[in-house]
């Protein structure tokens, strides 16, 4: 089951992550658990498979994987589109680290 906190906010770091991911690899579910739980994140096979369907269906990820048998053995890479948003979320998630972790006043000169 997932908390409020993680389907209301920890959900999309997650994707962030998966997508940081495939822009570098092949990945799939196995090892995305794997990944996760190393910065301890233990997220259920129930949760991840339906968030790499969503993402898939969203166009932002792509079946790359050949084993119709094995669902754990679906692979996946980052479309161009998948690209694109990872870039954008990066430069969000800088300006937010540096707002929220470093504590710096933003340009727009409030916080
Ligand atoms: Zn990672």
């Amino acid at each position: 089951m997932l908390s409020a906190a993680d389907r209301e906010i920890r959900l999309g770091i997650w994707k962030l992550h998966i997508l940081h991911h495939a822009a570098a690899r092949e990945v799939w579910g196995t090892w995305l658990l794997e990944e996760l739980a190393e910065h301890g994140h233990t997220l259920s096979p129930g949760t991840l498979y339906p968030a790499l369907a969503r993402m898939e269906r969203n166009g932002w990820l792509r079946r790359t994987g050949s084993a119709p048998h094995a669902r754990a053995r679906q692979t996946f890479r980052i479309t161009p589109a998948g690209k694109r948003l990872l870039e954008e979320l990066r430069r969000e998630v800088t300006e937010l680290y540096e707002e929220v972790v470093l504590e710096r006043v933003s340009r727009k000169g409030g916080r």
